[in-house]
């Protein structure tokens, strides 16, 4: 590094993170580069990553794709945020929504007035004031629901991942990029600097190139395996280390959100599909076995299940490098951290935006380009990785599992965000980190972190305005999302009437 030659990219692996790596390099680097890209059908994808954050929308807005195709091609679905189900004990629920909470007033947050309305006993729940939970409570959508004084809800997607991969493919191809079926049976180095040559497939294939993306999956082929990047280990915050995935018929509910419903060591997804429900049960091995994993998921399954659950094992953590020598790892190459808030899809989407914004204009890999990547990208997963902690710190549940999990050694960056916020309901965004005030000010209230007091701000308005001003706008957004067609509506209104049927 720097290559000389024009870059010529070589892409190992075709699951989704392989596949979004292709297409956004096809669309923003042209013909600039030359981008193959080589997987194995024998080996298969990972298979699961069904649920998104709004950032999706960077990408499908960024490909150009069009949001009815996109949703038919993937059979989608809307998500307006996450239900956590028992976190809190048995009964209890909320939802981390994607959308904001209330409206402030001229200086002051409206999460400061909420707080001082509790304390004065006028306030409901901070989600009663909250539009996406009002739309999702009563299962409606609609992407222009906004009025002059309530914003549109704010959305991600549930899909089908290999529908999305495949549909990511064929819009690669047809930009160019080189399609290879092939098993890696081997990586060949240069002699000098180490940096990877080529890369060696079955049939004595060879496939050369200067910049190779590791998007292979938990095996990690190129960063790992050949270049010797070692793992970093998360498991003492991120203790769940296995899932069992299975598809369930559709139910009636057809839910504009996940859920995420706590068991007993660990945690189980539900995600809409228009064809089909994904389920999967995500558990600690060291306080569950394997088998009472599975009775526990087909237990808790709100239609018929559609095939035997597949086990799925892994580590939360990261490599320790993600870019090194002229290999880059994206997706579960670079590592995972468990799908709780559903951010694996991101972290791809947003190192593949990074790498692009890094590059100088003549595409050169400088050795600041790459140590620049891998700061921003160690930065952003260390924020990701203590927001889904904190889900799990801050439970309210019995049995060994969650009592570890709400004794464990916190990373200090989470303790300095929970002090604050305890202290007076503050919280600081720090380096472009992935959550805002909004989703973390939502899980810790949720996950019942209750702050002891609020801002001086708050006590500007008198007294006696907030309980009505709260149950104005309570009442504007059950309101306003009584009126919206149901989310199973809305849906056949885009893709046409097999999700209809379904009623
Ligand atoms: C239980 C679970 C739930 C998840 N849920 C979510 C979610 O809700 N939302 C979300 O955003 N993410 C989720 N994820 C993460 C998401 O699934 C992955 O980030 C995403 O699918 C990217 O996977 P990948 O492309 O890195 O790997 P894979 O899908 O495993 O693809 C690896 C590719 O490498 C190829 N390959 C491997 N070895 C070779 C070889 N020797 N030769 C040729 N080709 C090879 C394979 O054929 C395949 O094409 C979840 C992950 C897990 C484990």
């Amino acid at each position: 590094m720097p290559q000389s030659s024009p870059l010529d990219i070589v892409i190992a692996g075709g699951g989704t993170a392989g596949w979004v790596a292709a297409a956004t390099f096809a669309r923003f680097l042209g013909n600039r580069a030359s981008i193959t890209l080589v997987e194995s059908d024998a080996i298969g994808t990972v298979g699961v990553g069904e649920a998104t954050i709004p950032q999706i929308h960077n990408l499908i807005i960024g490909l150009g794709l069009d949001q009815v195709d996109f949703l038919r091609r993937t059979n989608g679905t809307f998500k307006l945020g996450i239900e956590f189900v028992d976190w809190l004990g048995e009964g209890h629920s909320y939802i981390h929504s994607f959308g904001y909470s209330g409206r402030g007033v001229g200086l002051i947050p409206f999460r400061q007035l909420w707080l001082r309305g509790r304390a004065l006993g006028v306030a409901g729940e901070l989600g009663d004031y909250n539009f996406n939970i009002a739309a999702a409570r009563l299962k409606r959508m609609s992407t222009s629901a906004g009025t002059k004084t309530i914003p549109d809800l704010a959305y991600a997607y549930h899909f089908d991942a290999s529908l999305f991969a495949r549909m990511l493919g064929e819009y690669a191809q047809e930009r160019g990029v080189r399609r290879i079926e092939g098993m890696i049976v081997g990586v060949e180095r240069d002699g000098e600097g180490g940096d990877i040559a080529a890369l060696l497939l079955n049939g004595e294939r060879r496939v050369e190139g200067n910049f190779f993306v590791d998007c292979t999956g938990f095996r990690s082929l190129l960063l790992s395996k050949t270049l010797g990047v070692q793992y970093q280990d998360w498991s003492k915050w991120l203790p769940c280390d296995s899932a069992l995935a299975v598809p369930c018929e559709s139910s009636d509910a057809f839910r504009p959100y996940t859920q995420a419903l706590s068991h007993k060591s660990g945690w189980q997804w539900r995600i809409p599909l228009q064809h089909r429900t994904g389920n999967g049960h995500v558990y600690c091995s060291k306080f569950i076995s394997d088998d009472e994993a599975a009775s526990t998921l087909l237990a808790n399954l709100d239609a018929a299940p559609l095939a035997d659950p597949r086990p799925i094992k892994f580590t939360s953590g990261r490599r320790e490098t993600f870019w090194t020598h002229n290999c880059l790892a994206l997706g579960l190459a670079a590592g995972f951290m468990e799908p709780l808030e559903s951010t694996s899809i991101h972290l791809v989407q947003s190192a593949v935006a990074r790498l692009l914004n890094v590059l100088p204009g003549d595409l050169a890999l400088t050795a600041t380009a790459r140590e620049t990547f891998n700061r921003l990208s160690a930065i952003e997963w260390a924020r990701v990785r203590d927001f889904i902690t904190l889900h799990y710190f801050a439970n309210r549940r019995e049995g060994p599992f969650w009592d570890y999990c709400k004794n464990m050694e916190l990373p200090d960056s989470l303790l300095e965000k929970i002090e604050l916020f305890r202290e007076a309901g503050l919280f600081m965004r720090e380096e472009d980190e992935l959550f805002l005030d909004e989703s973390w000010g939502q899980v810790m209230i949720g996950q019942g972190i209750t702050p002891e007091s609020w801002s001086p701000l708050a006590d500007n308005v008198p007294g006696e305005d907030i309980g009505p001003f709260l149950e104005s706008l309570a009442e504007s957004y059950r309101l306003r999302a009584s009126s919206l067609p149901a989310h199973r509506e809305f849906v056949a209104s885009m893709v046409g009437d097999k999700v209809k049927e379904k009623q």
